[in-house]
């Protein structure tokens, strides 16, 4: 199972092709900081469409659970991720940067020969991670206490967002 599927962006949009398939959590080593564990799976599904104004484009589909550590009590946090994100490919940097930003600007990312699909997902949950991973009302973790000091470092998160601005 450690195959890496990879598509040909424009080839995949045109040809309007789909693709779905399991990945699992231990793939994703920009995720690997902030999960308590990696064990189980994400559902993705790819659909090549164009966007309102013909655009060639990906729809990306992404489900899973992900176990946080909650910044309060320090216990497990399930995260659902149904995420759905429709992006538009792009020839060139160069194409992407001369984009107006706009508030609904569409995200846009650069097609290739070979675009690896962990990547696309591995962006997706991501940007679905919350900022400060927090239960709504924490249950009592006496366990949790022997790590107090976890408390005060900043968020794992602010690194990671770090991390993905760059690409951008
Ligand atoms: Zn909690």
């Amino acid at each position: 199972m450690s195959h890496q599927p990879v598509i040909d962006g424009f080839e995949f949009a045109s040809a309007g092709a789909t693709q779905e398939g399991k990945l699992p959590l231990s793939s994703f080593p920009r995720l690997q900081d902030v999960l308590v564990s990696d064990a189980g799976d994400v559902t993705y599904a790819l659909r090549g469409v164009r966007d309102g104004r013909g655009r060639p484009s990906l729809q990306l589909s992404v489900r899973g659970t992900l176990q946080l550590r909650c910044q309060r009590c320090l216990g497990v946090l399930l995260h659902e991720v149904q995420a759905e994100q429709l992006l538009v490919l792009a020839a060139s940097q160069a194409e992407i940067d001369a984009e107006p930003a706009a508030v609904d600007a569409p995200d846009r990312v650069l097609a290739g020969k070979e675009m690896a699909l962990r990547e696309l997902v591995e962006d997706e949950l991501i940007l679905s991670l919350p900022y400060a991973p927090r239960h709504e009302e924490c249950e009592a973790h006496p366990e949790g206490s022997d790590s107090g000091s976890d408390r005060a470092r900043s968020s794992p998160f602010a690194g990671l967002r770090g991390m993905m601005q760059r690409k951008h």
